[in-house]
């Protein structure tokens, strides 16, 4: 029996198979969860219904974030289909490209009010909404974060603040709705090559940086991020709440990082 076995669970961000949405829903389907999936615009429509036939499920709901109308349609319309929800998948961030181009110092008003709009508003605004479809089903809720929440990536720059907003919002959404049974978590993961990702400037250093330092020498997948997805979200992690759990294959244990090829040369005296 799957570790998702009879859960009902709504995912949004998928843009295509290498989100990492697409990953979770992977993983979720593979554990026996019925699954239901959001888009943001009409472009995206087709491809997500297409995903969501992969995984035997024709429920796709539009869902710009930054809608109020359009989150009250969702729950709508999603209380039709389904008598309840137990999982809840906030995979979506958005920042304008120019944002990542100088440095935060650089940051305008505008740019920062829509990514903290759509990055961190809408966990709030979405959780609020679907939280009376979760109602006595002890419901999971995951969103993800990024390691910029805590230190200076460079060019990340309003991204890593609203970053850093959205895990100390999960932290004050756990207390929120923990007496109603129900949890929240985030999931910091990776580097990975995604849609979002290539709008971050010089994002393929920040890619082989990480790979060059992490324990483990590689990158990570959106299948481990969708692993531990399951995890966060089966019974298995039911005191869980209110953490932020690393996906990187370790990258945020290092303080060190340049020194292994020289300890390797002057020290071992290997590739002399
Ligand atoms: P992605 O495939 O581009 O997914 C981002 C999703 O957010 C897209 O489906 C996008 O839809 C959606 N979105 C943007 N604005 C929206 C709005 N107004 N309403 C509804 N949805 C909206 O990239 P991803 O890397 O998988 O990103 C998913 C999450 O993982 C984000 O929170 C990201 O910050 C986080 N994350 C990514 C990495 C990484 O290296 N890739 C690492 C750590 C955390 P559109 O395509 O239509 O804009």
């Amino acid at each position: 029996m799957g570790l998702l076995e009879g859960k009902k669970a709504l995912i949004t961000g998928i843009a295509n198979e290498r989100s990492i949405a697409y990953g979770i829903a992977k993983a979720f389907h593979r554990e026996g969860a019925q699954l239901s999936f959001t888009y943001a615009n009409e472009k995206l429509r087709k491809r997500v219904e297409e995903i969501a036939g992969e995984f035997g499920s024709d429920l796709v709901f539009e869902c710009d974030v930054s809608k109020d109308e359009h989150i009250s349609n969702l729950k709508e319309e999603l209380s039709k289909a389904w008598n309840g929800l137990d999982v809840f998948v906030h995979s979506i961030a958005f920042a304008p490209k120019e944002e990542f181009k100088g440095g935060v110092i650089d940051t305008s008003r505008e740019g920062f009010k829509v990514s903290m709009d759509i990055s961190v508003y809408s966990l709030i605004a979405l959780t609020r909404e679907l939280l009376p479809l979760m109602e006595g089903r002890n419901g999971s809720i995951i969103t993800l974060s990024y390691y910029g929440a805590e230190k200076v990536v460079p060019h990340y720059n309003v991204m890593g603040i609203a970053k850093a907003a959205l895990e100390c919002t999960v932290r004050y959404l756990a207390y929120d709705i923990a007496r109603k049974g129900h949890r929240i978590n985030a999931i910091s993961a990776g580097p990975i090559k995604t849609l979002a990702a290539y709008s971050i400037t010089g994002f393929h250093l920040l890619m082989e940086h990480t790979i060059k330092v992490n324990p483990f020498g590689r990158a990570i997948t959106i299948e481990e991020v969708g692993d531990t997805a399951v995890f966060l979200c089966s019974d298995w992690a039911r005191a869980i709440t209110g953490e932020v759990l690393y996906v990187d294959n370790g990258y945020h244990i290092m303080g060190v990082f340049d020194r292994e090829e020289r300890i390797k040369r002057e020290v071992f005296g290997e590739g002399q």
